[in-house]
């Protein structure tokens, strides 16, 4: 799991990194790189499988839920 959370994360952050919506790309009094749009901090947004870009320039991987139950069902063994 962590694994592949490293990957996505990854992967999208090499699109918010060309995203005319990073902060990095305007002035910002936050320290943290963060989406304008939506206001997330991105390096904990990209890790989020149920989250997806407010623009739709990445998706979500699966629903709330299905996080749960996968998280529910690590953390059990
Ligand atoms: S989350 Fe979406 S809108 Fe925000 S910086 Fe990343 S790609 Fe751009």
């Amino acid at each position: 799991m962590k694994a592949l959370i490293t990957k996505v994360s990854e992967e999208r952050m090499a699109i918010c990194n060309e995203c005319e919506n990073i902060s990095t790309k305007h002035r910002s009094i936050r320290p943290d790189v963060h989406c304008i749009d939506c206001g997330c901090t991105l390096s904990a947004k990209t890790k989020c499988l149920s989250c997806a870009c407010p623009i739709n320039k990445w998706k979500e991987m699966m629903t709330d839920e299905q996080y749960d139950e996968i998280k529910q069902a690590i953390d059990g063994e």
